[in-house]
């Protein structure tokens, strides 16, 4: 029962002697295009509950430097097709880069959207808003990528 104590309680009965128990699930995620948004919303779930965390926040990480994860709306796939067009219109494939790999659009997505996102947890489950989903994004694909929950 200590370990689901809130942090400032544990500190306030046990001084310095503080154990922050520190928790990671990972999953795999199989892009099948160059560009691409995939909800990771139900896999997230998955992982909270695996974690066993009732109350608190997770954070969603992507170890990539091509690919990313927001949050944004998962009941109109209009508006995913929306996100990826603006993006390929504001950093398109071919243009004046220096990284000579040849995804330097990639780069520069991945870093726009970002790395990681963090979500509240209640009762176990995922506290997101009524229409939003968690996404991982694909921004030089197809490959196999990983996401790590913690
Ligand atoms: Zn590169």
């Amino acid at each position: 029962m200590l370990a689901r104590l809130p942090v400032i309680l544990f500190h306030e009965l046990f001084g310095r002697n503080i154990k922050v128990v520190y928790a990671m699930k990972t999953f795999t995620v199989r892009t099948r295009g160059r560009c691409e948004f995939v909800d990771i919303t139900a896999a997230v779930q998955d992982a909270v509950k695996a974690l066993d965390i009732n109350n608190g926040v997770v954070t969603v990480f992507v170890p990539h430097t091509t690919a990313a994860v927001t949050i944004n709306e998962n009941a109109d796939p209009d508006v995913i097709s929306d996100m990826i067009r603006t993006l390929e219109r504001l950093v398109p494939r071919s243009g004046d880069y220096a990284h000579s790999e040849g995804n330097a659009d990639a780069h520069v997505k991945a870093s726009l959207i970002g790395s990681s996102v963090r979500v509240p947890v209640g009762n176990g489950a995922l506290k997101l808003g009524t229409w939003q989903g968690i996404f991982f994004c694909e921004f030089d694909g197809p490959r196999q990528r990983e996401v790590w929950v913690s």
